[in-house]
């Protein structure tokens, strides 16, 4: 059967309600195991439909927003979702108060269990009002990011459009736009702040209702981290800042040589090359076509997934009319359908699709014999995991889209991905900082920030832009308002992707079988756990960065020598 095949009908709120509410009941007065998990498994049928459903419409609606039918049906979500989590909450209640729990995290994993666990710990009714607010502060920041209106270059132009200008190969051109750009973060300050400094204290009180000391511990347990702490975070901060500021260093020092500047300055960071970057060499038909050489090639299980993806439609990967923006990849339970969403923009961007997007794609695929939707996918930190590896697994095929060009797109994906580490630790140890410090003035906080820049960024120099130098960058970085703390999940993931790199490297055939491993178990295990199936060091072991950085090293000087030859 086909995408377009897949039957919609809107679920009648009322009557699931009903027989959720009763099934519960039955859970909760079942005599013994089996009885229970009979009506565990005749409410899971019901939530997956419910799953099934608000996923098809979410993706039709971003296929053509334009279509009534489905905008008519994504505003029924916007609007019911909040009630069916409530229920699923209730479901969660009943599998942690089960006589039989034993017994259920034998069949359905200690992970699942934990899960349950942790939504019931980090919700309360009487948090409600301050999620309510939270929600409300997230949409103002939202608002105020996408209701940029800058004139640059005879039009009026929003943040994003606005940041193309900013990765032009005219050094001229590039600093105006940038001075533009933070610019708007100038002429908004009071407003940034004011909504940072009302989600501190909202969160911050969130938690003391619920019982916490701070908004650090309801965070870790809000993203379920069951088995690792602040401490060991902080640990692996340490690393980065041991190992791969250094190498950054040498990176940024090298990239103002290739560019023929003393120093390189806040507004080259982006730029690698004087001549542009890699192109993919073909339009879409031609990067499908590859793609699909390629995973016929990896592995027959690859070959299997992709050419399941194909024959159903799974993929909608061009630019539209009317589409949605972005890129995803989600899953519809009742289909055992794994579905990705992209617009090629003819960029070397549109190749993550085919690797980053397909990694998610494939884990799903792979691990689609798991009943409960909470363990589909594993937790955010360990599901990037499967994605940025399968960015490097791929790596041996990138030839047939880039050509002349592939030590080109390597060199500049692999420091983008090293280069990215610091960066992603200065964002956590800020939030760390700030959320144990609630009561830190808006000023000190900016302070915090470029204190923390000059830490792990040492080579930053904003020049003569003095909003970022006093310490503003961190307005434009979404995840510190929207998604607070789940920013280290990035450099955990990475951090696992490139031992992978590594173990590809040392012997295919190994490195191969821990990925299938660790995508097969799906959400069943704990991050470490994860890791442990994989056979990967723990980004928390002293070890673990040691064990890599040769590997990382070498790869960027044979890319960087090839491309010279
Ligand atoms: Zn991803």
């Amino acid at each position: 059967m086909k995408f377009k095949d897949y039957e919609y009908i809107r679920p009648n709120y009322d009557e699931i309600k009903e027989s959720f509410l009763s099934l519960l009941v039955q859970i909760k007065n079942a005599k013994g195991y089996d009885e229970q998990n009979k009506y565990i498994k005749e409410l899971n049928s019901i939530r997956k439909t419910i799953e099934t459903m608000s996923t098809l419409a979410s993706i039709r609606n971003s296929i053509n927003t334009a279509d009534e039918f489905y905008d008519r049906e994504q505003n029924y979500w916007d609007e019911y979702g909040p009630l069916y989590t409530e229920l699923n909450t209730d479901f969660y209640k009943s599998i942690v108060n089960s006589k039989f729990k034993e017994e259920i995290k034998k069949e359905y994993s200690e992970q699942f269990y934990k899960i349950c666990e942790c939504a019931l710990k980090s919700f309360s009714s009487e948090i409600i009002p301050d999620l309510q607010e939270e929600n409300k502060l997230t949409s103002k920041y939202t608002k105020l990011m996408a209701s940029a209106k800058i004139n640059f270059d005879g039009k009026e132009l929003n943040l994003s459009e606005l940041y193309k200008y900013m990765l032009s190969s005219d050094r001229e051109i590039r600093g105006k736009a940038s001075k533009a750009y933070y610019n708007y973060f100038k002429e908004h300050e009071s407003e940034f702040d004011e909504i940072y400094d009302n989600l501190v204290q909202v969160r911050h009180n969130m938690a003391q209702k619920l019982g916490f000391n701070n908004f650090i511990e309801l965070a870790y347990i809000r993203l379920d981290r069951t088995d690792y702490n602040p401490e060991m975070i902080s640990n692996l901060r340490k690393q980065v800042l041991e190992y791969i500021v250094p190498l950054c260093s040498e990176l940024y020092d090298k990239q103002a040589k290739r560019l023929n500047l003393d120093k390189l300055m806040y507004i080259d960071e982006n730029i690698e090359f004087l001549d542009g970057n890699a192109t993919i060499k073909g339009d879409s038909k031609y990067i499908i076509s590859n793609g699909i050489k390629m995973y016929n090639e990896l592995s027959k299980e690859t070959k299997e997934f992709f050419d399941f993806m194909i024959e159903r439609d799974l993929m909608d990967l061009e630019t539209k009319h009317n589409k949605s923006t972005g890129g995803y990849c989600t899953y519809i339970p009742n289909y055992k359908a794994p579905f990705i969403f992209s617009n090629f923009n003819g960029t070397s961007e549109d190749m993550d699709v085919l690797t980053h997007e397909a990694g998610h794609a494939f884990q799903i695929y792979m691990s689609r014999h798991i009943e409960m939707q909470e363990i589909n996918f594993p937790t955010l930190d360990s599901c990037e995991i499967h994605s940025m590896s399968m960015e490097f697994i791929t790596y041996p095929w990138m030839e047939n889209f880039f050509k002349e060009d592939t030590d080109k797109y390597k060199f500049a994906h692999l420091c983008s991905a090293i280069k990215f580490l610091p960066y992603g630790v200065v964002v956590d140890e800020f939030q760390h900082i700030i959320y144990e410090n609630p009561q830190m003035t808006k000023d000190e906080r900016k302070e915090v920030w470029r204190s923390l820049e000059k830490k792990y960024l040492p080579h930053r120099d904003y020049m003569d832009n003095k909003i970022l130098e006093k310490g503003c960058y961190f307005f434009k970085q979404g995840h510190i308002f929207e998604d607070p703390f789940y920013y280290i999940d990035y450099v955990l993931a990475q951090i696992c992707a490139f031992q992978f790199l590594k173990k590809m490297e040392e012997n295919k055939e190994e490195g191969w079988r821990d990925y299938l491993e660790i995508c097969k178990i799906g959400g069943t295990k704990s991050f470490l756990q994860i890791i442990d199936t994989g056979n990967l060091i723990s980004p928390f072991d002293y070890k673990c960065m040691e064990s890599i950085i040769t590997v990382l090293k070498n790869n960027v000087e044979a890319f960087e020598n090839n491309i010279k030859s």
